[in-house]
């Protein structure tokens, strides 16, 4: 996950079905056929920056990942591109 996005893990492959259901949704995309990526961007932020940094209600999980955003960060999480 990240302030953009959330992927997840499928138990199986989509069947064509669902696949058809994926392709009527931008917001969802399936990455190498077995992770479903939903882009959901966090309403805290604003024009790349979060506009909760420093503050209580940022979340801790906000402040503890990632540790080391150039390994560990999924393709285009904002803190690769802040760095
Ligand atoms: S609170 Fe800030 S760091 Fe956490 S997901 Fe939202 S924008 Fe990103």
């Amino acid at each position: 996950m990240c302030c953009e996005y959330i992927t997840l893990p499928l138990a199986r492959r989509l069947t064509a079905d669902e696949q058809a259901w994926v392709s009527l949704h931008p917001c969802v995309r399936i990455i190498g056929g077995n992770v479903v990526r939903v882009n959901i961007p966090c309403k805290a932020l604003k024009r790349g920056r979060c506009k909760l940094y420093g503050q209580e209600a940022r979340p801790s999980l906000c402040s503890v990942w990632p540790d080391d955003p150039n390994n560990q960060a999924p393709d285009g999480c904002i803190y690769k591109e802040v760095s």
